[in-house]
């Protein structure tokens, strides 16, 4: 997708602070961070949302969710982190490029339940 950002960060046309990368997958910090730890997982491939995924997606949406376990024990916020996907404008997306929230790092309970992240 020429005009997606996302895709322009997974071929470094653009710029991001990267966490983790591998074939599938590339995790990079939020530049509007909603949370004290606050990163993206961003499959490579272009997806535009969630409701897209379809059965070939099977291994990589498993992957994601690794990934994210993974990325939360280097940032040091395994104790407590949300995981969070927006699907669709009034869900609140505003990047269509499929992406998966991963925030924590808070020093209190998280009660902010209306936040997507
Ligand atoms: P959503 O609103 O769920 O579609 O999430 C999009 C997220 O992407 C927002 O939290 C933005 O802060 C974040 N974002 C937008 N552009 C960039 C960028 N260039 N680098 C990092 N994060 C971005
Ligand atoms: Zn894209």
């Amino acid at each position: 997708m020429d005009d997606c950002f996302f895709c322009k960060i997974v071929k470094k046309e653009a710029p991001a602070r990267i966490e983790f990368e591998n074939d599938n997958l590339i995790v990079f910090q939020n530049i509007n961070p909603l949370a004290p730890v606050h990163v993206l997982i961003v499959p490579k491939k272009h997806i535009a949302k969630f409701s897209e995924i379809s059965e070939g997606d099977k291994d990589l949406m498993g992957e994601i969710l690794l990934i994210a376990r993974k990325v939360a024990d280097k940032l040091g916020i395994s104790e407590a982190f949300r995981v969070a996907v927006a699907n669709g404008e009034n869900a609140g997306q505003t990047v269509f490029h499929l992406h998966f929230h991963l925030t924590g790092g808070w020093k209190e309970k998280y009660t902010r339940d209306e936040d997507k992240a």
